[in-house]
């Protein structure tokens, strides 16, 4: 029988050699065993994601559990990049960077809640979230407002705009305009062009829905990279024509470059019946994006993987669906470009997420109900290589 000096012997040995074997691992974090979707890379299988250094180091299936200081184990479990939701409103107190952090969101782009005379705020809220935030202005000097902050276009003030980009050049990664009537009034045409002239390079998005004119005379002055939200919109000028097809303009937009997103949102901006048609046409969007404020966080919209759920249920296969707020979110902001990935080298953000079987109710903007087999439940989210405090494995 050992003596107890020996045995305190022994242990701290054991624990020494633990000590080592931690700051020998090659990796800091290994999300181990689930099934990783990284469409950037084709990957879609089985495998370990090891991250070192903040950055993706490798992903292939057996690495070492003696290689990971850290492990989550993700056995059952859904890995993709980080998601990419290039459509949400942070610029209120009552949604925070960090809540949608929570839902896997590591990266995301604020539409328009912040114009030329308010963006500062904004970008305070966006250099301090642990997530990546970046900005798309608003053309009207006020950003998002009740009473529709395009009314008067004086308000689309192109110099003011323009030094306000000049200021946040890290922060500032387009600009956004909103067309319904009850926002820009008739003005919808002159906004576009205002919000082109300012965008330059980068590029524009559009909140378009309920609009004075029609959708083929607004997507005329879009140029590639600028990206349309809302585009499941009921009328008036929705991208369906007379026969309840896609509009032949909407087909040719696509084909020159123009992206087209979702844009969840709550009012006027998605019903099933306009999904059901254009995807029966085979019009499906390139990016997934949720349209989130602080209200939508209780009323139809949720959080960005339930819009996904949406979309499982509406017939979008799950790779595809991840690919439009991974690989496709970040194709369409530039500033965003290199996220979106587990490629090695990317930065080591990653989302983990059950794939819940079951009956699970979703609704449209009008409240009408749907039935879905599946629902994605976020339970585990890495940033920069470090897992959050609220990751449930
Ligand atoms: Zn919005």
């Amino acid at each position: 029988m050992r003596t107890r000096r020996e045995f305190l012997t022994a242990a701290a040995a054991i624990a020494l050699a633990g000590r080592a074997r931690a700051g020998a691992a090659r990796y800091d974090l290994v999300v181990s065993g689930g099934r990783v979707i990284d469409p950037a890379s084709g990957i879609d299988r089985v495998a370990d994601v090891a991250i070192e250094g903040g950055r993706i180091r490798a992903v292939q299936p057996g690495i070492a559990a003696a290689d990971a200081a850290e492990v989550i184990d993700a056995r059952g479990k859904i890995v993709t990049p980080g998601l990419v939701d290039i459509h949400v409103h942070v610029g209120a107190p009552d949604l925070t960077p960090a809540a949608l952090l929570r839902d896997g969101v590591t990266a995301m782009v604020d539409g328009g809640s912040a114009g030329a005379d308010n963006i500062d705020a904004l970008v305070r809220v966006a250099q301090a979230a642990r997530n990546r935030v970046r900005i798309f202005l608003n053309v009207a000097r006020t950003g998002v407002t009740a009473g529709g902050e395009l009314m008067d276009i004086a308000a689309a003030d192109v110099e003011a705009a323009a030094r306000a980009i000049e200021r946040h050049r890290e922060w500032i990664a387009g600009v956004k305009v909103r067309l319904s009537q009850n926002v820009a009034g008739d003005h919808d045409l002159e906004a576009v062009r205002r919000a082109r002239k300012v965008a330059g390079p980068l590029p524009v998005m559009l909140h378009v829905g309920q609009t004075f004119s029609p959708l083929p005379k607004i997507l005329e002055l879009l140029q590639r990279g600028d990206i349309v939200t809302h585009i499941y919109s009921p009328p008036p000028h929705s991208l369906l024509g007379d026969g309840g097809h896609v509009l032949p303009e909407v087909r040719a937009a696509r084909a020159r470059g123009v992206r087209f997103d979702v844009g969840n949102g709550r009012n006027g901006h998605i019903t099933w019946p306009i999904v059901d048609a254009a995807t029966k046409d085979g019009f499906w969007p390139d990016t997934i994006s949720s349209d989130i404020t602080g209200p939508g966080r209780t009323f139809r919209v949720f959080d960005l993987p339930t819009v996904l759920s949406k979309f499982l249920m509406l017939g979008m296969p799950l790779d595809r669906a991840i690919a439009c707020v991974t690989r496709e979110a970040a194709a369409s902001v530039p500033a965003l470009g290199d996220l979106g990935t587990l490629k090695p080298g990317a930065p080591a953000d990653v989302a983990v997420f059950e794939l819940r079987q079951g009956a699970f109710e979703f609704v449209d903007n009008v409240d009408a109900k749907r039935t879905g087999r599946q629902k994605l439940a976020t339970v585990a989210v890495v940033i920069n290589g470090k897992k959050t405090s609220s990751a449930g494995l």
